[in-house]
């Protein structure tokens, strides 16, 4: 289940889908095509890294 925004009637819709055509288009329920996949229930891990270093204790120089 993938979760879409239309960007043309801003409406938001799901749809189920396998994960295969997760990057197909979606047109929402009013037909329009201008749509952009959402961040919901599916592939949230991994996506963001965290920021690495800048500022920690051992890259400022304070720890010797
Ligand atoms: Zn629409």
């Amino acid at each position: 289940m993938y979760e879409y925004r239309c960007k043309s009637c801003e409406s938001t819709f799901e749809v189920n889908r396998p994960m295969s055509a997760s990057g197909d288009p979606a047109p929402c329920p009013a037909g329009h095509e201008d749509t952009v996949k959402l961040l919901s229930m599916a592939g949230i891990a991994g996506t963001a890294a965290a920021p690495a270093g800048g500022g920690g204790c051992c890259g400022g120089g304070c720890c010797g």
